[in-house]
């Protein structure tokens, strides 16, 4: 089994399996495009590139939009059980 560097812990704990590995880089499913074995992480800076929608950033922003993806699903779950009218 590959070891996974704790940089890379923000990607796996959200969902984000890694299935390879070149050298810095792991390589796994986009969480954005949805398309296996398209993105690429770098294990030294945490990074990533997706070769099929290049979506593109770090740790960081990786996080922001996986925060702002939880916020959204949350608010669209409280308007079905709690709608305004
Ligand atoms: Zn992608």
């Amino acid at each position: 089994m590959m070891t996974i560097p704790k940089k890379l812990e923000a990607f796996t704990c959200h969902g984000v399996e890694f299935e390879s590995q070149a050298g810095d880089e792991y390589i796994g499913g986009c969480p954005f495009c949805y398309k296996e074995r398209h993105l690429y992480v770098n294990g030294a800076t945490g990074r990533y590139i997706c070769h099929a929608c290049d979506e593109r950033g770090n740790v960081i922003t990786f996080l922001t939009w996986h925060a702002k993806q939880v916020h959204e699903a949350t608010a669209t779950a409280v308007s079905i059980h709690f709608p305004e009218t």
